[in-house]
Parts: structure tokens; C-alpha cells; sequence
């Protein structure tokens, strides 16, 4: 007797360079259940990044007009480039009954807490700030300027860690990735993902 459940939020957030990318790739992988909620930016493409896979890239403008007609379930401005998640793709994927994981910031995180606070949010902290600026260097997809601003917002972001549901070290990434499927799997769990088990495996009792 297989019970479904509904699909659930997990919202993912740390400062850049801590390797929120990475973790979110093996979880998608492992688990292909997950929907990725693809955002808009007005961010320009890094190398390798595809229109429609990592991001939406549009415009200022067109980003700005999409914000004003309601398009964002939120969104925020992050070190200078505006992002923000579509709302209806977001209701689509949940209505399928898929997971859907969302790599935002948390100015983000917290509007979607506002609507959607069955959700699993997850802060995934760096081990110290001179390994944070040692992996945002080892990257080498941004320039100076823009991984001295990543450093800056970085003590600012993790100011606003209090209220997520869990914390996970990167330090050790197999572990980081033990722990995120961990928080992931419990959150599955919870009772609100299934609310009618207990009443119809009454119904079936005999
Ligand atoms: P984010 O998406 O959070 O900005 P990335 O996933 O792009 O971060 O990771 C930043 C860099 O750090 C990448 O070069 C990645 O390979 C590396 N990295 C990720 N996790 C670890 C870890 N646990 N130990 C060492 N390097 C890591
Ligand atoms: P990057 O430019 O490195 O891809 O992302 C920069 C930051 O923007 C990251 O913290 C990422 O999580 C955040 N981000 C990506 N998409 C969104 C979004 O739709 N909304 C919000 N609020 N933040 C986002």
C-alpha cells in the first residue's frame, strides 16, 4: 500500500561562495523528485550557464515590468542584480506533487516564509570567513570587485540565520551533503506532508 504525499518546499540559503551550487547539484541528482525553481535575474550569465536552466536572464526592464504585474512569489536585489522566483511555475510544480528547491537569498527566504511556512528552510554556513573568500577566489567566475561585495553582504547575511529551520556546516562536503539529505528526508516526514495517512489507513483497519 503506497500513500502519496504532497510536494514540499526546501529552500537552501547561504552567502555565495559556501557551496550552496554544489550541494543543491547532488541533491537534485540523488533525489529526482526535486523541481529546481528557476529564477530571473538581471544578472549576466557566468560561463557555462544556460538561459532557462540556471536562470532566466531578462533585462532590467523586463524584470522590473514582471515585478509590478505581481510575476514574483518574491524577490530581492543581491549584491547589485535583481532575482526573483515565478510564482505561478512555483504553483505548478507543488500542484504536480514535486519537491521543489529553491536557491535564493534570505531577504527572499523570508517572503516565501510569509506564504509558505510548511517549508524546510536550510542555512548552510562556511567554516570561517578566510575559507568563504579562499572558495570564492578557487571559483574564479567573478571578478575583485564583485567577491570583495560577496565578502561584505556575507557577515550581513549570516546576521539573519536565527530563524531557519536548520543549520549545516560546510566544512566536509560528504558530510554537508549527509546532513542536507537528512534535514530534507525529515521534513517529508512531517505530518502535514500526508495529512490523510492516519485516516485512511483507520478507514482500511479491520
Ligand atoms: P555557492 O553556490 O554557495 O556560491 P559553489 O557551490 O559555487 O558556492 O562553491 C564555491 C566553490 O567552493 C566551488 O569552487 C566549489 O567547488 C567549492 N566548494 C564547495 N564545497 C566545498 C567544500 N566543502 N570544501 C571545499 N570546497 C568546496
Ligand atoms: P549568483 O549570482 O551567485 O547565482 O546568486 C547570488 C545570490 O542570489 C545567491 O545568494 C542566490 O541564492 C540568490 N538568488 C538566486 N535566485 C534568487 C531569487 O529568485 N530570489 C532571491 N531572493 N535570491 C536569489
Amino acid at each position: 500500500m503506497v500513500r502519496s504525499r504532497s510536494g514540499i518546499v526546501l529552500v537552501l540559503c547561504a552567502p555565495s561562495g559556501t557551496g550552496k551550487t554544489t550541494l543543491t547539484q547532488r541533491l537534485l541528482k540523488e533525489f529526482p523528485r526535486f523541481a529546481f525553481s528557476v529564477s530571473y535575474t538581471t544578472r549576466q550569465p557566468r560561463e557555462g550557464e544556460q538561459d532557462g536552466r540556471e536562470y532566466k536572464f531578462v533585462t532590467e526592464e523586463k524584470f522590473i515590468r514582471l515585478r509590478d504585474e505581481g510575476f514574483f512569489a518574491e524577490w530581492a536585489e543581491v549584491h547589485g542584480n535583481f532575482y526573483g522566483t515565478p510564482l505561478e511555475d512555483t504553483r505548478e510544480l507543488l500542484a504536480e506533487g514535486r519537491d521543489v528547491l529553491f536557491d535564493i537569498d534570505v531577504q527572499g527566504a523570508a517572503q516565501l516564509k510569509g506564504s509558505l511556512k510548511q517549508g524546510c528552510y536550510v542555512f548552510i554556513l562556511p567554516p570561517s570567513g578566510e575559507e568563504l573568500e579562499r572558495r570564492l577566489r578557487a571559483r574564479g567566475t567573478d571578478p575583485e570587485d564583485t567577491i570583495t561585495r560577496r565578502l561584505a553582504n556575507a557577515r550581513r547575511e549570516l546576521q539573519q540565520a536565527h530563524w531557519f529551520n536548520a543549520w549545516i556546516v560546510n566544512d566536509n562536503l560528504d558530510q554537508a551533503y549527509d546532513e542536507l539529505r537528512a534535514a530534507y528526508l525529515a521534513a517529508t516526514l512531517s505530518p502535514m506532508c500526508r495529512p490523510d495517512l492516519v485516516d485512511e489507513l483507520l478507514a482500511e483497519w479491520s
